[in-house]
């Protein structure tokens, strides 16, 4: 499968139509960017990490029972994808308060949330990703019902699957994002699950493995993605 027009350039990765109209190639850049694209770096080998982890996590869940956009790997940084019409809304899960809602509730970092609670967020960069909840959905036509009812029962889903994963190899799921599409009318997991979209702390000393060793300028961004892909089991090139 080869790759032709670009369709999208997001802040991470590219996406390419192919000669398949149903497949589409996503191409994981090095590209590294926090506080809706204000801060961009390139960071040597995070494409290649983030595709394969994605890969492996993609798969996990496939088998798992979760309709996910994957087809297989193609090369270190590309992947074959289902082509999706993507719903313009992030999904987020939090186990442990971190990030922007420790900052809008006022709540102690690090403190476990029981039950772990949802959030939707507008996908709109000018807009900084505003929250809105489902009757915003509803009345702005971005969703039906339906597919609103799904989206949470898969990523809350997707959850229960991953936070094990993650135990098993040490790591804590503190909070993640998924975006999701329709393949035809099936609500599919789509856009990626890496070091970049989730919270991922070790289990014993809280140390961040994740994207947040960019946005606090912590340093050892890659080299901590690659402790969660070996930690996994993933093999890197
Ligand atoms: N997240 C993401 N893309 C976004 C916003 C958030 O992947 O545009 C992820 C983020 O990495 C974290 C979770 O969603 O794992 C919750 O993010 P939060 O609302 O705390 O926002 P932040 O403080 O990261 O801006």
């Amino acid at each position: 499968m080869k790759k032709q027009d670009v369709l999208i350039s997001g802040k991470a990765k590219t996406v390419y139509s192919t000669e398949d109209p149903d497949k589409l190639i996503m191409h994981f850049r090095n590209d590294t960017s926090a506080f809706d694209g204000e801060k961009i770096e390139q960071l040597d080998r995070k494409g290649m990490v983030n595709n394969r982890v994605n890969a492996f996590i993609m798969q996990k869940l496939e088998q798992a029972g979760i309709p996910t956009q994957f087809e297989k790997l193609l090369s270190d940084d590309e992947v074959l994808v289902k082509r999706l019409d993507m719903i313009p809304v992030e999904c987020v899960v939090r186990n442990i308060a971190a990030g922007s809602i420790v900052r809008r509730l006022g709540l102690d970092d690090g403190m476990e949330l029981n039950p772990p609670t949802f959030e939707f967020f507008l996908k709109n960069d000018a807009l900084h990703d505003p929250m809105i909840n489902d009757f915003h959905i509803r009345t702005f036509g971005w969703a039906s019902d339906d597919e609103v009812a799904r989206m949470k029962e898969l990523t809350f889903k997707v959850n229960d699957i991953l936070s094990k994963l993650f135990r098993d190899a040490g790591l804590l799921l503190v909070d993640y994002k998924l975006e999701f599409g329709r393949d035809k009318d099936v609500v599919t997991l789509g856009d990626e699950f890496s070091p970049d979209g989730c919270r991922l702390w070790d289990a014993k000393t809280r140390e961040k493995l994740d994207k947040d060793r960019f946005r606090q300028g912590l340093g050892g961004v890659v080299e901590a993605y690659e402790e969660v892909a070996r930690r996994l089991g993933v093999e890197l090139a």
